[in-house]
């Protein structure tokens, strides 16, 4: 099976799984490499801690990696949350600590996670998607620190309509600017099948989407099913490895030492 590239453990947050059981179940599933990609989202107010405690994180990783070298491949990776004024901060932590990919992601917007209600209320829901585009396109525009940008349109998995209004095209002019920017500055775009889990009958962003990075000359792209428990690891991998071709792609990319390498799909 395709390789995962997006997976978290109980080291985020939002997790209970120990790194162990994902490993395992990839190992179960066929799987030579994959990239655990716990969450640090610094300066932001939730339901529960995002930040990680890197050392400690770094430290049970070289140890997982080294314990199951002989069956499975494990590349030490992180979920940056991307915010416009920690960029200083988020420069000096990728220079600081070794990871072998970073994912760069937007979950906070104004301050909200567009997972709350909140962040729907009082305007329409194209607004609120509207916003969550500009945002991370500024945020792409101005920060460095990461190599693929993660789920590009994963704010239509919690609007009040999800995805069944949703027209990419709505949002083509910060939607462009953001494949552009990846493009000219070498970074990769995410297939994150954690959209079918959600019921979009989509991955993030959409098919609509990845195919337009291919027309603008997009070449890296890596695949990842979010997963926060093992059932979920390598969720309809074979479906999006499908679409992917049909959009035109023939490889997708993994990442050692931030680093990309390319892999047939
Ligand atoms: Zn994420
Ligand atoms: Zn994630």
């Amino acid at each position: 099976m395709l390789c995962d590239f997006h997976i978290h453990t109980s080291f985020s947050g939002d997790s209970d799984t120990p790194p162990e059981k994902q490993i395992e179940q990839a190992i179960c599933l066929g799987m030579e490499r994959i990239c655990i990609t716990d969450h640090h989202d610094y300066d932001v107010t939730s339901f529960c801690n995002f930040e990680l405690d890197i050392p400690a994180y770094l430290a049970a990783m070289k140890t997982l990696k080294e314990q199951y070298q002989d069956k499975i491949q494990i590349e030490i990776g992180i979920e940056l949350g991307l915010q416009r004024h920690i960029n200083d901060y988020l420069e000096t932590l990728t220079k600081q600590f070794h990871f072998d990919y970073i994912i760069g992601s937007s979950h906070f917007i104004d301050g909200l996670d567009p997972y709350e209600p909140a962040f729907y209320e009082n305007r329409p829901e194209t607004e609120a998607y509207r916003r969550f585009f500009q945002i991370s396109m500024e945020r792409i525009q101005a920060m460095d620190c990461f190599d693929s940008y993660g789920h590009l349109d994963y704010v239509v998995r919690y609007g009040p309509t999800k995805n069944s209004m949703y027209r990419p095209s709505d949002y083509e002019e910060y939607i462009d600017a953001i494949l552009k920017t990846l493009i000219q500055r070498g970074k990769a775009l995410e297939c994150n099948t954690g959209g079918f889990r959600y019921g979009l009958g989509h991955p993030n962003p959409c098919e609509d989407i990845l195919r337009r990075y291919r027309q603008l000359g997009g070449e890296l792209i890596t695949i990842g099913s979010d997963a926060h428990t093992p059932d979920y690891l390598g969720y309809e991998f074979n479906l999006a490895a499908k679409l992917l071709k049909e959009c035109g792609f023939r490889f997708y990319t993994v990442y050692h030492n931030r680093q990309p390498e390319f892999l047939p799909l």
